[in-house]
């Protein structure tokens, strides 16, 4: 089988990230693999064991993509592809990274295809579901259980809790929802052979691509954190008189009622 992985490096959410001049400052921030792509990685991992076949990686980045890419080699993956976009676009958005990625697998025959769900820093969850209809083949988002039936598959589908069971055939593209499965670490032994497994780098040229066919749709004007919390304030005295003080305070201060 024929799979393919679509994977985001992205800033690890979970430490502290600056923001200048409303964009996230990139110097001291820790960059990770997008966590719903460590399970679209592993789901590969398990289909391509149970079915044979081989599982090529991919990202679309800048410098520094490599050492996510030498991660999820070391989980199981057999090949990585960086498509590399340092020297030829400054900016870009859901439409240039999936028209890059529709436009490297458009003769790839790839039987599955999986993404993230989401990724956890741009966050609008488009990019898998724009790939596949530029490649037109079917897609199923948020989903919890892959079954594989010769070309015949089933998939549940989280939805907001509830689970929808679907079926569809191959070629697909999936995007993998918390709960799809429990993500293995790199064995030592995995991260010894990662260093020996073929990392491709290519750049828009190489896809006959330039930078006009990927030009952003959209622009992010700005990003920003919500207003800090203030202090909450207790009242005292008696009772009677506390509640006409927060009703005071509803009415004048919240402007709630
Ligand atoms: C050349 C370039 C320049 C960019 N410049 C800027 C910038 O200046 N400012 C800015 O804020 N953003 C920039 N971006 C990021 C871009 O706007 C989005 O973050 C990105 O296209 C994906 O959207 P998302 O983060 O909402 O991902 P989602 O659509 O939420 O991601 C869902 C899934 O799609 C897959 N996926 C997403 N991105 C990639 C990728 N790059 N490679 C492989 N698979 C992927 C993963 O499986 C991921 O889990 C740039 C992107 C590119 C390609």
């Amino acid at each position: 089988m024929n799979i393919y992985v679509l994977m985001k490096r992205t800033f690890d959410t979970e430490e502290k990230i600056v923001l200048t001049n409303g964009q996230i400052a990139e110097e001291g921030a820790e960059f990770i693999i997008n966590p719903y792509d460590e399970y679209a990685i592993e789901e590969a991992i398990q289909v391509r064991d149970a079915n044979g076949g081989e599982i090529t990686v991919l990202t679309v980045g800048g410098e520094e993509s490599e050492k996510e890419l030498r991660t999820a080699l070391a989980m199981g993956c057999d090949k990585a592809v960086w498509i590399n976009t340092e020297d030829d676009l400054d900016y870009g958005d859901q439409y240039t990274t999936a028209k890059i990625v529709a436009e490297y697998l458009k003769d790839k025959e790839a039987d599955l295809i999986l993404a993230g769900n989401v990724a956890i820093d741009g966050g609008s969850g488009q990019v898998g579901p724009r790939v596949a209809e530029l490649l037109n083949i079917p897609y199923v988002t948020t989903i919890t259980k892959l079954e594989i039936d010769g070309s015949t598959v089933k998939v549940v589908r989280d939805v907001e809790g509830d689970s929808e069971v679907i079926e569809t055939s191959l070629p697909l593209l999936i995007t993998a929802q918390q709960g799809l499965n429990e993500p293995r670490y790199p064995s030592l032994p995995g991260i010894m052979k990662a260093k020996k497994k073929p990392l491709e780098e290519l750049e828009l040229d190489d896809l006959d691509l330039d930078k006009d066919d990927v030009a952003a749709k959209t622009k992010t004007i700005e990003i920003y954190l919500p207003p800090k919390k203030e202090a909450g304030k207790v009242l005292s005295g008696e009772l009677a008189d506390q509640v006409k003080e927060l009703v005071q305070l509803l009415h004048s201060e919240a402007k709630v009622i």
